[in-house]
Parts: C-alpha cells; structure tokens; sequence
C-alpha cells in the first residue's frame, strides 16, 4: 500500500514513510492510493476474535510495510487489557433499543484520544527504525484538550522521542490542564498558549512546514513527527473500533451479518468521523454517517450546504475538545471525493486560508449529501440531554457524547429512522465533572475541581476513574505560557537548541 499527499498526488511515500513524516512537505495529508476491501466473512469471522486481533487485521489492510512481527509488537503493546478498564477495549453498551454507545474512553487518559495515542508510539518508533535513520524524533502536539494528554501519556519515556504540547490557555477544561500540568516522563514538555485551539494548530504545522526550522533540528540530529490526526498513524486505529463494534453486534445478535447500521460521531477535528468514513468505504455496512457539532457548527454548515465558511464568531463551550474551526482531516474527505483532484483541494485550502471560505462542486455536494447527514446543539440542550439520558437510561455520559445523542435524537425524530446506531463516546464524563453535575443536579458547583468530582460521584454513583482522581496528590510540573507568536521559541527551549 502506498500513499499519497492531498496537496500533489504525484508523491508516493511508504506507510511507514508517511507516519514517521507526519504530514508532507506540501502542507498536504498523506491518504492511501487505495482503500482496501474487507468481505462479510471475514467480518464474521472477526467477530470471535478479540480486540487485540481485529486490530491487527484492520491495520496489516494499510501498513503492508510492517512485518508480522512488527504488526504483533504494536497492538500487543497498545491494547494490553490492564491499561484499559473494560477487557473489551472498546465496549458498546446499549442504552435504548438500537442505540449502542461505543465506549472509546477506557484508556489510560479517559478519553477517545487513547485508543490511537496508545499505539501511535509502537508505530512511529517501529516506522522510524525503517526509514529516520536513528533521528530522535520530536512530536509535536497542538491539543484542544484531550489529545495533548493522550499523546504525553503514550510517549512518557518512550527511548529516543520527545513530545511537546501546546494548549490554549483558557480553552481546557480544569482536569485537562491538571493532567498535563502534572505530567511525568523525562521527555515531554508542555506550554499553554494566549489563544485558541485554531491559532495553536496552525502555530504547530507553521513549524512543521518551515524548512529552516527543519533545517536546524536536522543538525541536532532530531526530525519532527505529529501526533494529531493529521498523521495517518493516529487516524489508521480509529478505523478498527468500528469494525470491532460492528463485531461485538453481530456476536451478540444486536444484527445479521451485513445489516446496515449508523455511525454518530462528536465531530471537531474531523478525525473519528473521517475513520467511520475510511471503515464504509471498506464494507463496513454503514448506511448515514452522523456528524454532530456544538455550538462551533461550521461542518453542520458545511455539510448540508457545500460551503465551508470560518468567519464567524468562536464559542468556548462545555465539549471543549469540539471547539474547532478549521477542521484539518476535512481536506482527506475532500481529496477522495473529488477521485484525488489534488488541484482543486488545493484551491479550497487555499481559499480557506486567504478569505476562510471555500465552495465545493455540485458533484462533491452531492456525494457528501448521499452519505452524511449534520446537525448541532447549544450547551443548555447538551446538559438537558446528559440529564434525560441520566434519569430515563441510567447512563452517564460526558458533554461531548451528549452533542451526539442529542443530535442523533434529532435525526430520528425527523427520519424516524429505526436503523441500530453506534454512537462514538468520546471522553469519560469525570474529564468535564462541573458541566456534567450542573447537568443532573441543576446547579453549578462553586467547590474546587477535586470536591466537584466528589459531588458528582455522590451524585450519580458513578465510579470515579483512578487515574483521574490521584491527579490531586500530584506536583505540577508545566505551569508556562506563551504568546502565539512564540511557540517556536518554545520549542527551542524544551529541546534545548
Ligand atoms: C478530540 C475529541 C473529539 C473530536 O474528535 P475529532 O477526531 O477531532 O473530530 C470529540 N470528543 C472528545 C472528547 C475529544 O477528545
């Protein structure tokens, strides 16, 4: 399998090329030539198999320069059963008849971010070894929250890597800045930033692109790498847990093998919904797919009218990590459905960064019509939903998972569409405990982080996750900002060169 770039098709890279590269040269994204076809059968025959091999199966489709060995090293590593609090890795819990909640947050940082910051660092280092020629190589993150965590947690001490994370100061919830605050690991560093995530993620792939800069860290023997999913490696394992829920379906007689589900997706990046797309596209039996958006609604936008447009205001709002403008894995989508027409996604992004608006052709309008469907709600219908979903379900689910719940309630109240559906919960709800208790008990907290996440246990009775409640004995240990203007500086600085 090769890949090529969404800026210049003409560029062909190896798997493990593209994910020690992270992004190319062009400022494109790398995507496989071709997507991989996956039979019925050997959906069904994955559905006796554990997640550690349905992992592995969905991966060897994508990285063919891996060698079995190497395959096994990765997902052996990654999806061990004691970092994860369900055996199943990814468990689906159905709270309505035909809803099924996919529980991505079992990991080590609570959050979806894990179940591809766990095996990143296997596929990076192992994609290194064949092509980096022994350069330390340095990850470089912007995070809207959970990712910078996931991707500290992953990396910690990980032989020859060093990790830096920027996050926008005010635009973390209270536990998300704690547990990066308090990171341990003698190869991380971490640094808020005066803005927001927008401004933090164009920061990081300025410096990507900037060949003096690369330059200069060539001469120190280090080369950058990225963690965010702009980096195939971090978008390649969110491809499985849709296979792997489509699985635990059919093994526990939720459906016939090949019966159409829908997949909702909490949307910012366009990372996990963009998986879910690659996952269809593979046979997955996936009939809508659901992008769901909080107040920041620019692809609710998009997708139901074919134009991209960013000018508009930014809201800081209770799903965080959804705070997002410019969605990056979008130009992935676009490149596709265009049949790799790298000129015009070209144009687009081009258009985006210049005016931050772009319109895309009625045939591409057209195929994004056929296959997604969007929608949105304000931060009162996000705590309402956690609420309604608390009292008639008895499941608690966090900020982000209730955008999608709410927007999926939404789409079969119009549709009465009775098709089963895979919601993708995205973060354990103790991450956003001040939201999530204002949710069920009506009023908002005045205590500090630690004892609303007591209120919330007494609350709700849900157990809190352990590695979230030791946070409180721990030393802080990153504490510095930085304007926007100097992230590179920074990074200087924590690289000491
Ligand atoms: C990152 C994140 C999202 C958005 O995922 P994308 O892949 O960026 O679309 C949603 N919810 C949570 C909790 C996240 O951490």
């Amino acid at each position: 399998m090769e890949y090529t770039s969404t800026r210049n098709k003409n560029i062909r890279v190896s798997a493990a090329q593209a994910i020690a590269q992270g992004i190319s040269e062009d400022g494109g994204l790398f995507v496989p030539v071709s997507v991989p076809a996956v039979s019925m059968d050997e959906i069904i025959e994955l559905s006796h198999a554990d997640y550690i091999t349905r992992a592995k199966k969905i991966l060897s489709f994508y990285l063919t320069d891996f060698t079995d060995e190497e395959l096994d090293y990765c997902v052996n590593g990654a999806y061990e059963a004691s970092k994860f609090s369900s055996a199943k890795i990814a468990p689906l819990v159905e709270i309505e008849p035909n809803t099924h909640v996919l529980e991505l947050w079992r990991g080590p940082t609570c959050a979806f971010k894990d179940m591809a910051l766990q095996i990143l660092p296997y596929l990076l280092t192992v994609a290194a070894s064949k092509t980096a020629g022994g350069k330390e190589i340095v990850i470089l993150v912007a995070t809207s929250g959970d990712t910078g965590k996931a991707a500290l947690e992953g990396f910690k001490d990980v032989k020859n890597t060093k990790v830096l994370v920027f996050y926008p100061e005010d635009g973390v919830s209270p536990m998300q800045k704690l547990q990066m605050m308090t990171q341990e690991g003698e190869n991380v560093g971490v640094c808020a930033i005066k803005g927001n995530f927008d401004d933090a993620q164009s920061g990081v792939k300025k410096i990507f692109t900037d060949p003096a800069v690369r330059e200069k860290l060539a001469s120190h023997n280090m080369m950058f790498s990225s963690a965010n999913s702009i980096n195939w490696g971090r978008l390649v394992p969110q491809v499985v847990y849709y296979f792997s829920a489509y699985c635990d379906m059919i093994s526990d007689g939720s459906i016939e093998p090949g019966k159409e589900i829908n997949v909702v997706v909490p949307t910012g990046n366009f990372g996990n919904i963009l998986a879910a797309y690659y996952a269809k596209k593979m046979g997955l039996p996936i009939k809508k797919l659901i992008c769901a958006s909080n107040a920041n609604n620019v692809l609710t936008d998009f997708l139901t009218s074919g134009t991209y447009d960013r000018n508009r205001d930014f809201y800081m709002t209770a799903s965080p990590s959804m705070d997002i403008l410019i969605s990056s894995n979008l130009e992935r989508l676009l490149f596709d459905l265009t049949d790799f027409n790298d000129e015009l996604v070209r144009g687009w992004m081009n258009a985006l960064s210049r005016d931050g608006k772009y319109t895309v052709t009625d045939d591409v309008f057209a195929k994004i019509k056929s296959i997604f469907k969007a929608g949105f709600c304000d931060d009162d219908a996000t705590k309402a939903t956690i609420k309604s979903v608390f009292e008639s379900d008895e499941y608690l689910c966090d900020t982000h998972t209730a955008v999608a719940v709410n927007v999926y309630k939404n789409y079969k109240d119009k549709t009465a569409d009775e098709t089963d559906t895979v919601i993708a919960s995205t973060a354990n709800p103790y991450k956003f405990s001040a939201d999530v208790l204002e949710a069920v008990t009506g009023e908002r907290s005045s205590g500090s982080e630690f004892s609303v996440v007591s209120e919330l246990s007494v609350a709700t009775s849900e157990p809190v996750p352990p590695q979230l409640a030791n946070l409180s004995e721990k030393a802080v240990r990153f504490d510095g900002v930085c304007e926007k203007s100097q992230m590179i500086d920074e990074v200087y600085k924590m690289l000491g060169i």
